[in-house]
């Protein structure tokens, strides 16, 4: 069944299971939990995952199934932990997998794509794990839905809400870009701006999580919404004819979305849907004011010392990931590394972008670019490899760090006026030029 956008708690009914859902179980333990709104093992606090029945999925899924679904996210319903048949259907997903041709000469890449995530409903792949999130949030019949949020998920959250009719609380730090908090705030959302940093907003909503029935998407609902993230391998394997690239090349802010595109591409392989995924290596990309799980990886220690973030990447900008050491197991496991992009080339990455695909990103689509720089240039990445580098998000929601790149030519309507104007201009460029 649908579920409806305002039905109250008590028209609302319990959900027959249309998932294959079989229990939340430890990352590290392996207690099995019920399908409940909790996120840390009983026993050792180590963080819960959805675990599914695949033999019951091999059964029923195949290329030609997901193919006949729709054009969003939603085609890939049989591996997500999600009963409503289609949730809160924003129409997320399925978004461009282009081929970068131009970018890839820059950079000496015979075969690159970018995975253009920067056109969902909300600009961000952040609409991926909320759909999920927000529908789970429905299941459990929660009155409230909220986030903690580095900017993207704000937004995504709030139109969510939106949507559910649920009333929404988001927190972010108060440094965030207008841009973020605009496109939180249009949708009706409470915003909440701490002052302080990501990590101590994310205390004070773990805190109010344990006290309040507000459904937090990325903290006691993180087992579901992580899940999300996976349709950014499903999707990338389908549009590459069903394979898993050689390299991708991922932003890394909690390393959720990192570590789940690499579990995506396996649970593919498993399933039969693609030959293999024991090629793939798995970059992941942070800004060097805030790489926590870069400096682990580069001093080779499972330990991911948290760090205050200072960057320009503010959707990146968490020093004490959650998912850091789940990141280095997934480096290891695939052969891939960690790489961090040098605050002052941050913004260079986002203009390389958009000058050669004509695909505006922000900042941690530009640490993503200057990341899959330097792996090329460290061989990291080879001439040949099938890569792709995934932009998670809109270049229009961080303005002001292009803001000095723009200088239009001023004039009047009149012909002459255009003309003086635009010679002016070409010596002043000629100028600074030579
Ligand atoms: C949140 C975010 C990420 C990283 O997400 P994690 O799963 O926490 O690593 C990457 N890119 C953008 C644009 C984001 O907003
Ligand atoms: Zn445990």
């Amino acid at each position: 069944m649908r579920i409806g956008a305002r039905m109250s708690a008590t028209t609302r009914r319990r959900i027959p299971a249309l998932s294959y859902v079989k229990s939340l179980r430890c990352r590290e333990c392996g207690s099995d939990y019920p399908i409940e709104p909790q996120y840390v093992c009983d026993f050792c606090f180590g963080p819960l995952e959805v675990s599914y029945d695949y033999d019951a999925i091999a059964r029923v899924i195949s290329r030609e199934r997901i193919t006949k679904g729709p054009l969003t996210m939603w085609r890939y319903h049989d591996l997500l932990p999600v009963d409503a048949e289609m949730a809160l259907d924003m129409h997320t997903g399925f978004t461009p997998l282009i081929r970068a041709n131009n970018l890839g000469r820059l950079l000496g890449l015979n075969n690159l794509y970018i995975k253009n995530d920067s056109v969902n409903p909300t600009f961000s792949f952040k609409d991926r794990v909320v759909s999920v999130a927000s529908a789970k949030a429905l299941e459990f019949e929660f009155d409230t839905l909220a986030c903690a949020s580095t900017g993207n998920l704000a937004g995504s959250v709030s139109a969510h809400g939106a949507k559910a009719g649920m009333p929404t609380m988001v927190f972010f730090p108060s440094d965030l870009e207008r841009g973020k908090i605009l496109g939180a705030g249009i949708y009706g959302a409470t915003l909440v701006a701490v002052d302080g940093t990501y990590d101590q907003v994310n205390r004070l909503c773990s805190e109010l999580a344990d006290n309040h029935r507000w459904a937090f998407v990325n903290i006691n609902m993180r087992p579901f919404y992580s899940e999300g993230s996976k349709t950014l391998a499903y999707e990338v394997a389908e549009q590459l004819g069903w394979r898993a690239p050689d390299a991708c090349v991922v932003p890394g802010a909690s390393g959720s979305l990192f570590t789940k595109i690499y579990k995506g591409l396996n649970e593919l392989a498993d399933l039969g849907l693609i030959d293999s995924a024991a090629h793939t290596k798995m970059h992941i990309a942070q800004a060097e004011g805030c790489s926590p799980i870069v400096t682990a990886y580069d001093e080779d220690t499972p330990h991911v010392r948290p760090v205050t973030p200072d960057t320009v990447a503010k959707s990146l900008a968490i020093g004490n990931p959650a998912d850091g050491f789940y990141s280095l197991k997934t480096i290891e496991n695939s052969g891939g590394s960690a790489v961090s992009a040098p605050e002052d080339e941050i913004v260079e990455g986002i203009q390389i972008l958009a000058e050669t695909e004509g695909i505006f990103t922000e900042t941690a689509g530009g640490v993503v670019i200057s990341g899959l720089r330097k792996l090329v240039q460290s061989g990291k990445i080879q001439p040949d490899d099938l890569t792709v580098a995934y932009i998670t998000g809109n270049g229009l929601k961080t303005q002001e760090v292009v803001e000095p790149l723009i200088n239009p030519v001023f004039t009047t309507p009149a012909y002459d006026d255009f003309m003086n104007n635009m010679a002016a201009r070409e010596e002043r460029n000629g100028k600074s030029n030579g």
